[in-house]
């Protein structure tokens, strides 16, 4: 078989990049350093998002900015270190989310987007994976009527990109949640064309699955660097291996190896934590819902409710912080009666960032046939499959689905 391929980075993106090359006839070894699904793809809130067709910008409103800077609102928290070490990544980030610059960035992200759930489908069904997806949609609350005007316009937005949406009042939101204390609420959303997962690792898993049960091969390994001569020679904790194609799809750890290749991406993270809980006998979460303005998802999963945070500018590294999960289980304990935590210390996972918000798909511009695949920042389980099939695209030479230019390695080079 031709081709020989190591996919480094067994999480959604990575896998779907694996299982799309081997659909394309490439003889493809996955590694990890862990199990498929262990990290950021582990953890996440869950839903496939067909409705996000915005990327989320850097505030740069004065009352918004004021409203964030003494580090006590629920939805976004920072670390003062972590702002320094980031600092010319999350100045690019401010500058790409200007109004103007923003417009553009959005129509690519959408054309991306629209095609995240029938990507999904192709894999679900060659997989057998259905059982971890319930394709019931999700319900954003609002306890604001600003931000529910804002709302309104996004499902028009959404029209024109295949988005399905009901707009709800409170009776609406009962009606669907009755356990739900919904009079918070000045309305709503139920985005009806997204999906949610109960076990986001799972499915991961499962798609992984199916890609050895083709023959795929998945190595439990850590790299430590890789280089190019002839071939790709790439250095892991336990041997050498050789390879014709190599794609980093590490998540949040990628530029860790590009960095060695001479490259530098701005990649940089944005922290999430997540805890479960049990719920009081007799009382049911149907949909998962988002607290929009407070900034943390509730949704049902295998494991119990799980409750995820919003955004936490900090370094990958930074020892855990519980205020965030703190603040929101209060507000969360609110709107549901919540039992006993299941875990004793909650999850953290990174979202893997860029600062135009766009992931990089594509060629790496400096070295023959490696490739690149990360950057997907809140978006990375819905996008996986998606990716996979572009990437594959790419590497076997055909015409790709959308335009690759707006998610291309250069733009950070050129
Ligand atoms: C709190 C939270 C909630 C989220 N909710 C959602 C959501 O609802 N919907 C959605 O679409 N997205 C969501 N996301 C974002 C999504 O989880 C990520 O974008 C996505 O998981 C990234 O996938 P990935 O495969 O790029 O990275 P990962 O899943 O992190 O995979 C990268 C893999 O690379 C491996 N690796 C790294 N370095 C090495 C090395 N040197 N050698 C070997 N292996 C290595 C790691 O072990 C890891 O398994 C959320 C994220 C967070 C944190």
């Amino acid at each position: 078989m031709a081709n020989k391929t190591i996919v480094i980075g067994a999480g959604m993106v990575g896998v779907c990049v694996a299982w799309h090359l081997q659909q394309q006839g490439f003889d493809v070894t996955l590694i990890d350093k862990k199990a498929p699904g262990e990290e950021t793809s582990f953890g996440n809130a869950g839903l496939i998002q067909r409705e996000a067709i915005f990327p989320y910008p850097m505030p740069r409103n004065m009352t918004e900015i004021m409203r964030i800077l003494p580090n006590q609102s629920p939805d976004i928290r920072y670390r003062p270190l972590a702002m320094w070490h980031y600092r010319h990544a999350l100045w690019q980030y401010f500058v790409h989310s200007a109004p103007q610059r923003f417009a553009t960035i959005r129509q690519e992200w959408a054309s991306l987007i629209a095609h995240c759930t029938d990507a999904h489908e192709t894999m679900l069904q060659a997989a057998g994976a259905e059982q971890w997806v319930r394709k019931v949609g999700w319900l954003q609350l609002h306890r604001h009527a600003s931000s529910f005007e804002h709302a309104k316009q996004h499902v028009q937005d959404g029209n024109a990109w295949g988005v399905e949406a009901r707009l709800l009042n409170p009776q609406d939101i009962a009606q669907l949640e009755p356990d739900l204390n919904s009079q918070v609420f000045v309305g709503g959303v139920h985005w009806q064309n997204a999906w949610q997962v109960t076990n986001p690792a799972a499915l991961v898993k499962a798609y992984a699955a199916h890609f050895v049960s083709l023959g795929g091969t998945i190595l439990q390994d850590t790299v430590h660097s890789l280089h190019h001569q002839n071939q790709w020679h790439v250095h892991t904790q336990n041997e050498r291996l050789t390879y014709e194609h190599a794609v980093i799809a590490a998540g949040p750890w990628s530029q860790d190896l590009l960095h060695t290749l001479g490259y530098e991406f701005p990649l940089f993270p944005i922290r999430g934590y997540h805890q479960h809980y049990t719920l009081k006998t007799g009382s049911v979460l149907n949909h998962s819902i988002v607290d929009e303005d407070s900034g943390f998802v509730l949704g049902p999963k295998q494991a119990g409710i799980r409750l995820t945070t919003g955004a936490e500018f900090t370094l990958m590294d930074a020892p855990i912080r519980m205020e965030q999960l703190h603040a929101t289980e209060t507000i969360a304990r609110g709107l549901l009666p919540l039992e006993n935590a299941l875990e004793t210390t909650p999850w953290l996972g990174h979202r893997p960032c860029l600062p135009d918000m766009k992931p990089i798909i594509g060629a790496a511009p400096k070295h023959p046939n490696l490739w690149l695949a990360f950057g997907h920042a809140h978006q990375g389980f819905t996008l996986g499959p998606i990716t996979g099939l572009l990437l594959a695209q790419q590497m076997s030479g055909q015409d790709t689905l959308i335009d690759m230019q707006p998610f291309s390695a250069q733009r950070f080079t050129a």
